[in-house]
């Protein structure tokens, strides 16, 4: 066991007196309301792990209210926000600094991946009720055993194994999140799955468990794991999961997809860089890239439950995609080429560079597009042609689309180019002013 002296020596070295000083002043005021205050879950695995100083959780044994405030009340300039929904609060200091406290507390689980029923608990019963062992540890702030270490889990021990291993058998019954927060864990920490963790990932997923979670869940964990700066790992480690069917319906060799996904990454980095003002959604050039082969309508499904922002720009795409190289070598004019780009989101037409990196008519025609065509309009608006004298109707909207055609096929550049197009076209009398 890791003695109180040793922790509060470690506490020193990776977070500094200045925090230090913070914690102690904090399980102080906790204690002096009968309200214990611990260092709970990620944040003493990551100090565990000697990782920076992580986002900091406090867990209180009673009313996270009464302590929050107090702390704002004694200490000059932290502020107190309480959320009476969560039993949670967060202390901000005046420098930035700011952490999380929530109570202690049970969950029961009223039917598989429902959300849980929750009650006041002391911490031992607190830690039980989390995802992993090694984010069930605590570490005492209470002046009296400071530095206490409780693990009553063995978490350090499957730290040190690089294990993971969950707290009972329901628990990826309980709450589904846990697997795929769990494969998070296991590529950030390099974890492998205990022998009996992996015989409960096996029954859970044979139980279609996810088909339980609301997308928006299912969807905010798995953009969670697309996040990851490791995403080659990412992906290896969703096939030894066995967990491909929720991202598509048949794996895909890693390595290609990966090479697409660095092309794709590339792409994006490339838009940035000509244009740093435009708002680019990264996940649907990912999601676009990763369902290119897949039928529509299991894109479609997917799509459905899960919020994806610019969900049906990836599913119009994913129409579209596979029409456009052979329709960009049979087009002869720019303006016919601008107008299959055209036909796509911008996710898209970086998923489709990403795709082919050999082809020249691809890849150029696409910049070209990208750099001198995309927002280029006609120079003559519907007033405009109202003025000049045309009748307002479906016949201005075809002289609207053909004025756009023009400036793309570098016919015209601007009113005066565009009206002289016109007479020349038989659309305005040769004699307008
Ligand atoms: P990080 O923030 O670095 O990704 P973390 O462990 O701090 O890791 P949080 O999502 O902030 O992750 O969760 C804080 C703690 O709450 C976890 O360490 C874990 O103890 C507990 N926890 C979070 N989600 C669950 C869950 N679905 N089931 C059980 N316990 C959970």
């Amino acid at each position: 066991p890791l003695p109180a002296t040793q922790i509060h020596q470690m506490l020193q070295q990776q977070w500094g007196d200045a925090l230090l000083q913070r914690l102690h002043v904090i399980g102080r005021i906790a204690a002096n309301l009968g309200t214990p205050a611990y260092l709970v879950g990620g944040c003493v695995r990551d100090f565990l792990q000697n990782h920076p100083v992580p986002d900091i959780d406090l867990a209180i044994e009673g009313d996270v209210r009464a302590v929050a405030e107090a702390c704002s009340a004694e200490l000059s300039g932290v502020q107190c926000t309480y959320h009476a929904h969560f039993g949670t609060a967060i202390l901000q200091y005046p420098d930035g600094f700011q952490l999380d406290l929530a109570r202690c507390r049970i969950e029961h689980y009223p039917a598989p991946a429902a959300l849980p029923e929750v009650q006041p608990a002391a911490i031992q019963t607190d830690l039980i009720r989390r995802d992993f062992t090694i984010n069930a540890m605590a570490i005492s702030l209470d002046p009296e055993k400071f530095g206490d270490f409780l693990d009553p889990y063995g978490g350090r021990a499957d730290l040190q194994r690089r294990l993971l291993r969950v707290l009972h058998p329901h628990s990826f019954l309980d709450d589904p999140t846990r697997i795929l927060r769990g494969l998070r864990f296991a590529v950030r920490f390099q974890l492998q799955l205990e022998a009996n963790t992996r015989g409960l990932l096996e029954e859970a997923l044979t139980q279609d468990i996810f088909a339980r979670l609301s997308g928006a869940r299912l969807w905010r964990e798995l953009k969670y794991l697309l996040e990851l700066s490791d995403l080659p790992a990412a992906l290896e480690e969703l096939g030894a999961w066995q967990l491909w069917p929720l991202l598509r319906p048949t794996p895909l060799e890693v390595e290609s997809l990966l090479a697409k996904i660095r092309r794709g990454q590339q792409e994006i980095r490339w838009l940035h860089c000509h244009f740093p003002d435009e708002k680019l959604c990264d996940t649907a050039v990912l999601l676009t890239i990763l369902w290119r082969d897949i039928p529509w309508a299991e894109a479609e499904k997917r799509l459905h439950y899960w919020p994806v922002a610019d969900g049906r720009y990836i599913l119009n795409d994913l129409h579209r995609l596979s029409k456009i190289p052979a329709a960009l070598a049979a087009a002869s004019h720019p303006s016919a080429v601008a107008q299959l780009w055209e036909s796509l989101s911008l996710p898209g037409i970086l998923a489709l560079l990403a795709e082919y990196p050999e082809s020249a008519t691809i890849t150029e025609s696409g910049r070209y597009y990208l750099l001198k065509q995309r927002g280029l309009t006609s120079p003559l608006n519907g007033k405009d042609l109202q003025a000049m004298g045309l009748a307002p109707g479906p016949q201005l909207g075809t002289v609207l689309r053909r004025l756009h055609d023009a400036r793309l096929d570098g016919a015209i550049k601007d009113k005066e180019t565009a009206r002289q197009w016109l007479i020349r076209q038989g659309i305005l009398p040769s004699t307008q002013p």
